[in-house]
């Protein structure tokens, strides 16, 4: 490291820390530790905490789905504008990329995803979602005030940030692929790498999850019509009965997994979807039957899709009927592997483990469920982790997707923090070390 160089970074160390500038200034292992614990400081002050709260429960109030978050997408124009943040809006449609420092590389990404699903809130409680049928029930509103938070700590300490902070607010997570719109749209150009976290009702607050490799699996949905003959339930003869056949082809759908997959290699195959026949004593013309299927890599999800559209198409011909199967489309597209990145799981472990302690650090083991943050980690090395929000005097958190999911909003102190710190120590440390390894983002693939 050279002598300006050398020096910059001191002062930008001292900038963040508030400390005098000593003639023996000191960049010890024990300087850097320092930012996550001083940023945790800030997000915890009352007055940022209540803002916080504020917000989440504003959008929790009124939550919106995929790609129509307009008023969520104004609420946090007007909290940018507020704060003096340039963004670009609207980025696939509804999303704001904000920008924080000097506008110039390193770049580094954090990432909130803002919608809604379509389902009945059933906890009542004060701020308890006023849209009939749509429900903010995997947090994303605590997603999108975290962001927020973080961008107000890192707002704060723009002058000392030595690179650009990249703010992403993406609309369309829960089964849209907004993040592929996003990256369509270009949010990710000359970014170096991109953080995202999301809540997590099973593990304890204070505390975060993850693992370097494969932590989400990939996803994808089936739909197949099958195609009889009604007719009456009494006469099966004149008939070709869909419901018989439609049920031949989900007890074969289960030995897909069950009889051809690698045991050790973690597959899913659910039929969730089995709609046919209106009554006791007519058999319908056709049913429809549908489902997701889950993989870890991209061979065995190919071959999931290949294998289900052969068992649908050929057990239903066994029962003389006629199937067409149908996957994602263009709107929704099939979700990769979520893969993070070796080397950033490294920063994660020593910025989290400073702000949280290393005990509160867990590794976890890979989940099915699916997440569209993998299209960003695709292109560009890229980290999602869990942020903990169990605490059992507060009762049951549910987990996302439940009617009675809540969010425990003593975690978004912590979520703004880490964003913070994940981002700010990136650059402190793209800058000590211009040319780091890196890592690629399929590094287990
Ligand atoms: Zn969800
Ligand atoms: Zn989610």
């Amino acid at each position: 490291m050279g002598f300006s160089q050398w020096l910059s970074l001191t002062f930008i160390f001292h900038a963040f820390l508030s400390l005098p500038i000593s003639s023996e200034p000191s960049l010890g292992p024990e300087v850097l530790p320092q930012i996550p614990v001083n940023f945790l400081e800030l997000a915890k002050r009352p007055e940022v905490f209540d803002w916080m709260v504020g917000i989440r429960r504003k959008i929790h109030e009124n939550p919106e789905l995929g790609f129509q978050e307009f008023e969520t997408s104004k609420l946090i124009r007007a909290e940018l504008d507020q704060m003096g943040i340039p963004y670009k809006y609207p980025v696939a449609e509804t999303g704001v990329v904000g920008y924080i420092g000097t506008g110039s590389p390193p770049f580094v990404a954090i990432r909130a995803d803002m919608d809604a699903l379509a389902m009945q809130e059933s906890v009542e409680w004060e701020h308890k979602s006023k849209v009939p049928g749509k429900m903010h029930a995997c947090g994303h509103d605590a997603h999108v005030t975290m962001l927020l938070g973080a961008a107000k700590i890192l707002q704060d300490h723009r002058h000392e940030i030595q690179g650009t902070v990249v703010l992403v607010f993406q609309p369309g997570e829960e089964g849209h692929g907004g993040a592929k719109k996003m990256l369509d749209d270009g949010v990710l150009e000359n970014v170096d790498a991109i953080f995202g976290i999301h809540v997590s009702a099973s593990h304890p607050i204070g505390a975060v999850a993850s693992r370097p490799g494969p932590v989400l699996a990939g996803s994808g949905f089936f739909e197949a019509v099958i195609s009889g003959k009604g007719g009456h339930a009494a006469i099966p003869q004149h008939t070709i009965d869909p419901i018989l056949a439609a049920s031949n082809v989900i007890v074969s759908l289960q030995h897909i997994v069950s009889r051809e997959a690698d045991p050790l290699d973690s597959q899913v195959v659910t039929v969730s979807k089995f709609q046919g026949g209106g009554a006791f004593n007519v058999i319908p013309d056709s049913v429809t039957i549908g489902g997701t299927f889950r993989a870890f890599s991209k061979e065995s999800f190919i071959h999931l899709k290949q294998r289900i559209e052969e068992v649908i198409t050929k057990q239903a011909s066994v029962q003389r009927c006629n199937a067409t199967v149908t996957f994602n489309d263009n709107d929704q597209p099939f979700f990769p592997v979520t893969v993070n990145n070796k080397d950033l799981h490294v920063h994660f472990q020593k910025v989290a483990g400073d702000i949280l302690g290393t005990q509160n650090v867990l590794e976890m083991q890979p989940l099915m469920g699916s997440e569209d943050f993998s299209f960003f980690a695709e292109v560009i090395p890229g980290y999602f982790f869990f942020l903990g929000m169990k605490n059992e005097t507060q009762g049951r958190f549910e987990s996302g997707h439940s009617p009675y999911f809540r969010v425990n909003e003593d975690a978004l102190p912590y979520g703004a923090a880490l964003h913070a710190s994940l981002a700010t120590t990136y650059i402190l440390e793209k800058q000590s070390k211009p040319n780091p390894p890196k890592g690629s983002s399929h590094d287990e693939l």
